[in-house]
């Protein structure tokens, strides 16, 4: 898996996956639970027909759940916190989800 660290990152993102690279901002190339996360995506796309994970990912709020709380759970085995991780899933991925709700759901 290639990863690239850049300045910035589209959505204020701290890192995105495109199925084959990983793009990190600069600061959290060295951050495991971001980089097993953004890994974890890239297992979901090349599961699927990855332009299609895209359009699903953007437009299917489900979906998108669906995928970011599997990689939070990912990011939490890796040493992340769930509270963190809550709150990035109830504020950051235009879910209809409560901190509370955001916070049982990656215990389950
Ligand atoms: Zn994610």
């Amino acid at each position: 898996m290639k990863v690239k660290c850049l300045p910035w990152l589209p959505f204020k993102a701290d890192g995105m996956a495109l199925k084959y690279f990983i793009l990190v901002r600069k600061g959290y190339e060295n951050n495991a639970a971001l980089l097993e996360h953004e890994l974890h995506h890239t297992r979901q796309q090349r599961n699927h027909f990855f332009l299609l994970w895209v359009f699903k990912y953007w437009f299917n709020s489900a979906f998108r759940q669906e995928m970011e709380l599997a990689a939070y759970k990912t990011s939490i085995d890796y040493g992340e916190s769930r509270s963190y991780c809550a709150k990035q899933l109830a504020y950051k991925y235009r879910l209809q989800l409560t901190y509370a709700h955001a916070y049982q759901l990656l215990g389950e």
